[in-house]
């Protein structure tokens, strides 16, 4: 694990964005929107909690804590509860669906964002999460952050994009940072995902092109877990959506995945953690842009702190009002496309890519959106 990358990140991420300005034409960009945290360090007791206060300021449009890293295989991590600044039980792991908060069961790293529903907005004040470990060393200490985005979202919001090529030259020769800005095909990617994210009321802003400057052979075809967390580690600071173009993507039972999001939600605006981007397999990108452009979309919207409308598995909902809810109608243990017709899998976030049809995004979704700090005011 890389853990010395990810102190280095931390410690920069602790003096906000103004590191950001070293690149003069973002001088400002999420300056007055945006700040980061460092919250410091935490040790569970033995059982593997301890209680994460942070303070959310005036304005708070929202808010993200993360906690890590604690590494894979069997270390994962989640919330047992948090506690809003009314002193509302606001989720409790025992009840995952009781409210509109969704937390992950993750490894390595745990961001936890608020709000992910219009039904649970961000409070100004002091939450506490109480962290819940299980890993393979207890007591266990981590280092956690937090994210703030204030300021007014009613206006015309905007996300840039980074757009980082690993190895894919051999599948779309446009696929480098020299020559995708003229490429055809990607051309037809980012017009397909400025469409499909239109109807998430966000315009794409700065899309920028570049090859990837790590190990190229190792991450072009992503094996594994670890893998897949140490390419988003790569990841730089800002207030973008990083996107990683790789060959294919293997999670070990054999089968390839279309794209991964880290979380979700994914670390917004701080680079060098394992949940820092979004991976992209561009294996179809010659013959199906749209389905890459569909990946980034649906990918991008997990990042941004978007849930399946219902789990694979039929057991669980997002916590949004207006995406519909199927059930497993046949008991087969999946809820198929075909199945829920009318009942969730027309939306961008269903759980199976569909190209070739009409898909969407809500209402809702548009508004957990818009208050990402990823994304912010045209
Ligand atoms: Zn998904």
């Amino acid at each position: 694990m890389n853990s010395t990358h990810l102190a280095t990140s931390f410690a920069l991420a602790s003096f906000g964005l103004g590191l950001l300005t070293a690149c003069p034409e973002d001088e400002a960009k999420g300056a007055d929107n945006v700040s980061v945290e460092d919250l410091g360090s935490f040790t569970t007791d033995t059982g593997g909690e301890v209680d994460i206060p942070w303070t959310t300021p005036d304005g708070v449009v929202s808010t993200e804590v993360f906690c890590g890293p604690y590494g894979y295989g069997d270390n994962l991590a989640t919330a047992a509860k948090i506690t809003s600044p009314g002193g509302s039980e606001i989720y409790n792991w025992e009840d995952p669906y009781g409210t509109a908060m969704r937390v992950g069961t993750l490894d390595d790293m745990l961001p936890v964002l608020l709000s992910v529903s219009p039904d649970l907005a961000v409070e100004e004040g002091d939450y506490t999460m109480r962290l819940l470990m299980a890993v393979s060393n207890l007591p266990a200490t981590v280092s956690c952050s937090v994210v703030n985005r204030i300021g007014d979202v009613s206006g015309s919001n905007t996300v840039d994009v980074n757009v980082v090529f690993v190895g894919v030259d051999g599948i779309v020769a446009g696929m480098t940072g020299a020559a995708a800005e003229s490429d055809d095909t990607m051309k037809a990617i980012v017009a397909g995902l400025g469409d499909l994210w239109s109807d998430l009321g966000i315009e794409l802003g700065e899309v920028s092109y570049e090859d990837f400057g790590g190990d190229v052979d190792k991450y072009t075809v992503v094996d594994g877990d670890e893998e897949f967390g140490n390419l988003l580690r790569e990841a730089g600071d800002g207030v973008h959506l990083t996107f990683f173009m790789v060959q294919d993507i293997d999670l070990g039972d054999g089968a390839s995945v279309l794209g991964l999001s880290g979380g979700p939600p994914g670390v917004a605006t701080v680079g060098g953690t394992s949940k820092s981007g979004v991976v992209i397999n561009v294996a179809n990108a010659a013959s199906n842009p749209d389905e890459v452009a569909l990946i980034m979309a649906h990918e991008g919207g997990h990042f941004m702190g978007l849930f399946h409308p219902t789990e694979k598995s039929g057991a669980g909902h997002d916590p949004l009002g207006d995406t519909p809810e199927c059930t497993d109608g046949n008991s087969d243990g999946t809820v198929s496309t075909s199945e829920c017709s009318g009942k969730g899998a027309e939306n961008v976030m269903w759980w199976a890519a569909k190209t070739g049809t009409s898909v969407e995004f809500s209402g809702d979704q548009a508004w957990v959106v818009a208050r990402n700090p990823v994304v912010l005011p045209k």
